[in-house]
């Protein structure tokens, strides 16, 4: 590692750096959310990520970068411009001191929603279980992308940050290594093909909970633990959520489901037993509408998903 470029963002107030792959920068974004100032050191040249929330994060490129006089003026350009700047890994910066507070989380989910196209989670989504319990549980999600956006929707509005496809594993990652006390309210949420070596390396180092969904493999590294679970097992599901928040390390809940899978059950409501409590409602199963709800048999995917939260027996 570059000792002088440590230790002018040392004095420059920046107290995490990350280095390794191109996951650095996603661990420092990540870091970023908790109002950090962090240093990346992605070792090669990677394109700067398509952030607005990135404030705080230069990224040390060899051979690329704009020209700052300082790692202090770097990291002051990044705050406000709210966009990760680049600087040259060769420069030599001075160590100069800037009086640094951090600045508080922030929730911006706005910045993302616009990213995802899908109007709604289609009926039977193997995402829809770990949204519901998100948003019930008040937890702080990182997403990946593609179909994990749709967390930021409605009724679960229960996404806080996404950086793309294959990040959610680092940047939960470095938003833990800058606000450690996060580890018990903070997940990860993305597809199980979105879980590479190098994220779940920086998972393994500084901690975590993440839910995979789908049907691929995952190879955890030692210190990782695994708990497989069915995508629709939402009680399951919330009993490991739990349990992982209130220990230690990294764990990763693997929620085994397929995007379009059918079962050929049926479910129906029963409005004699029904109370409207609206559970089933949160789950924003397309298929299910009105206050005393109603399951249109021609988009039900027969997940059991809404049987499994009604408290009242009404759906069967
Ligand atoms: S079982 Fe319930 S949650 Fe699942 S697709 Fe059918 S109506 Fe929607
Ligand atoms: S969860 Fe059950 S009791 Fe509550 S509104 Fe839905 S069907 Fe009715």
């Amino acid at each position: 590692m570059n000792s002088q470029l440590i230790q002018s963002a040392s004095a420059a107030g920046c107290g995490l750096v990350f280095s390794g792959s191109g996951d650095a920068v996603f661990a420092a974004l990540g870091a970023s959310l908790a109002g950090r100032r962090a240093l990346a050191l992605p070792g090669s040249p990677v394109p700067l990520p398509d952030s607005r929330v990135g404030g705080g994060v230069v990224i040390a490129l060899p051979g690329e970068g704009e020209a700052y006089p300082s790692l202090r003026a770097a990291f002051e350009a990044s705050e406000q411009g709210d966009r990760p700047v680049a600087v040259p890994l060769e420069a030599g910066f001075a160590a100069e001191t800037a009086d640094f507070q951090p600045a508080k989380y922030r929730k911006q989910p706005e910045r993302f929603v616009p990213g995802c196209e899908r109007a709604s989670m289609c009926p039977g989504c193997p995402y829809r279980a770990a949204f519901y319990l998100a948003s019930k549980l008040w937890l702080r999600t990182i997403a990946g992308g593609g179909c994990s956006l749709l967390g930021a929707k409605r009724p679960f509005l229960a996404l806080d940050a996404a950086w793309g496809r294959g990040t959610a594993l680092a940047a939960l990652a470095g938003f833990i290594a800058a606000m450690p006390e996060a580890r018990r309210d903070t997940i990860a949420v993305c597809g199980t093909d979105e879980a590479g070596p190098d994220g779940l390396a920086l998972l393994a180092q500084y901690g975590g909970v993440a839910l995979l969904v789908g049907s691929g493999a995952v190879d955890a590294p030692e210190g990782v633990a695994l708990r497989e679970l069915d995508a629709y097992d939402v009680n399951g599901i919330e009993a490991a959520l739990k349990s992982g928040l209130a220990g230690q390390g990294a764990e990763l809940i693997l929620c085994r489901g397929s995007c379009g899978a059918r079962s050929p059950r049926l479910f129906k409501t029963d409005p004699n037993r029904c109370r409207r409590c609206g559970a089933c409602g949160r789950l924003g199963c397309p298929a299910i509408s009105g206050r005393s709800p109603v399951i249109d048999p021609g988009l039900c995917a027969g997940c059991g998903l809404c049987a499994d939260v009604c408290r009242c027996s009404a759906i069967v």
